[in-house]
């Protein structure tokens, strides 16, 4: 058989299902990533993730080229360049594995019907979840909307952990086929910005394998650490596991070995993970709006007279402490901890009343692990409005904060460089100011 093994975000050699079916069924192969941001709109890929995917793509290409293989780079939409492609190389199967988003799902379904209607044999896989987002349903047969149980449930039914597919030892001859140049995929923006994402990150699967042994040796210490902005307590895989780079079965298995004491409480935030992608499938609208329909009419500020203070805090200029530290963080690397992103989206939405979305569209833009799943979820979360949310009464102090997460100053001293501007909102007077505005929506009929 002549087969297609179509690169999305799977972007790895091993524990890669499709790629494994590909190998073991082609007498010849075809290995193709198509640049197709369009696809994606609205939530096509922002500049930080545009990065990442341009050395993720180099370090694919090399390592297919060690074992005497091509990886043929391809732009314009999906479909089109399958057509042409299944006519050059006169494929008689194609096969990838599964993403999840609302536009990605429509695109490969439409995708999945068009090459069947050729003759084509279409195949697709799970890579980058531990379970399906239709496999885990309460009693009744919907979808989970509180984490707590979605997990219990997930985890019986999970097989037991187990070595993962290694990369393919047998590849199938490969045959010559025109491919773009990665650089001519134009994913390094004219602006300068991303050049520095280079000291902080190595994208690519091997950098992702050992980024995970040096993380199993101190998982012990997770619990505890992760929640110190200030140590280097987390694995930062998540830019990795977006693109495909390393997949959860593999965390898992090679988390298998530790005390489970020590493994749970990392695995429940791949639980977080698996329950994001659950949602969005479920509930396709919450990338742009709340998943609790009272918010419908919730009073956010207007684009316009918000812009001015959007701008502080997207700057770190805000003259709160721990929140321009946050903000720092993230463009100086593309990645801010988890409890800082709490707690700037808490003072964007509550204490400042700026919409969500805005917070989401600048995440989107500069983190190099956005994630429409986990984003979505997390800012639903910090702004009260989502599945399973924080309460909307519930408003970060992040004075308190840092005082409680970061007592030496280790992580504000890092990021904080110049004196710090006056504090843009009395903390007290806009936490009130938020309350009396979700009034408005608490007693509303949802
Ligand atoms: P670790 O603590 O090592 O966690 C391991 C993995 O579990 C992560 O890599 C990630 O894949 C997953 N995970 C951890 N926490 C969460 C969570 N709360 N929700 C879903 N998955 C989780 N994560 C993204 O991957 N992409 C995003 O775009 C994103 N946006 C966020 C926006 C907001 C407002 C908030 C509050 C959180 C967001 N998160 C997002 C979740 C979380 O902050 C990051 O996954 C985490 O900081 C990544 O660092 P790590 O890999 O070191 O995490």
């Amino acid at each position: 058989m002549r087969i297609i093994h179509w690169f999305r975000r799977d972007l790895r050699l091993t524990d890669n299902p499709a790629l494994e079916w590909a190998c073991t069924h082609a007498d010849a192969l075809c290995l193709v990533y198509i640049h197709a941001p369009e696809d994606e709109a609205p939530w096509s890929a922002g500049a930080a993730s545009n990065w990442w995917l341009n050395q993720s793509l180099a370090a694919l290409s090399k390592q297919l080229q060690a074992q005497g293989q091509q990886l043929i780079i391809r732009r314009g939409r999906s479909l089109e360049q399958l057509r042409t492609l299944t006519q050059e190389f006169k494929a008689d199967a194609v096969c990838w594995n599964r993403l999840y988003e609302p536009a990605t799902l429509a695109r490969d379904q439409a995708i999945k019907q068009a090459l069947r209607e050729q003759d084509l044999t279409v195949r697709s896989h799970n890579a980058a979840l531990l379970l399906e987002p239709w496999q885990v349903e309460t009693g009744g047969g919907t979808p989970y909307r509180v984490f707590t149980p979605f997990w219990k449930s997930a985890q019986q039914q999970l097989p037991p952990a187990q070595a993962v597919a290694p990369a393919p030892q047998d590849w199938p001859a490969a045959e010559p086929l025109h491919s773009e140049q990665i650089a001519s995929l134009n994913l390094l923006p004219a602006h300068p910005w991303t050049d520095k994402l280079a000291r902080h990150w190595a994208p690519g699967e091997e950098t992702a394998l050992d980024q995970l042994d040096d993380f199993a040796e101190s998982i012990a210490d997770y619990a505890q650490a992760r929640d110190i902005p200030g140590r280097d307590g987390t694995s930062r895989l998540s830019a990795h596991l977006h693109f495909g780079e390393i997949g959860p079965r593999q965390i898992r298995a090679a988390l298998s070995a530790s005390a489970p004491q020590d493994a749970d409480k990392y695995m429940a935030e791949l639980g977080w993970r698996e329950f994001a992608h659950h949602l969005l499938y479920h509930f396709p609208k919450t990338p742009h709006s709340a998943f609790n329909p009272r918010f419908a009419q919730f009073p956010w500020r207007d684009a316009d007279s918000a812009q001015d203070d959007l701008r502080l805090w997207q700057r770190g200029e805000t003259g709160i402490e721990l929140v321009d530290a946050g903000m720092r963080e993230l463009w100086a690397t593309g990645w801010m901890h988890n409890r800082v992103r709490m707690i700037v989206g808490s003072l964007l939405t509550k204490n400042l009343g700026i919409h969500w979305l805005a917070g989401a569209n600048w995440f989107w833009d500069t983190l190099v692990d956005a994630d429409l799943a986990n984003n979505t979820l997390g800012w639903q979360w910090v702004a009260g409005c989502g599945a399973d949310a924080s309460p909307y009464f519930r408003i970060f102090n992040p004075d308190t904060q840092a005082q409680r997460f970061d007592p030496d100053r280790r992580y504000r001293d890092r990021w904080l460089n110049s004196p710090q501007p006056e504090p843009m909102v009395d903390l007290k007077l806009s936490r009130a100011q938020a309350l009396e505005r979700y009034k408005k929506v608490r007693n509303a009929s949802a």
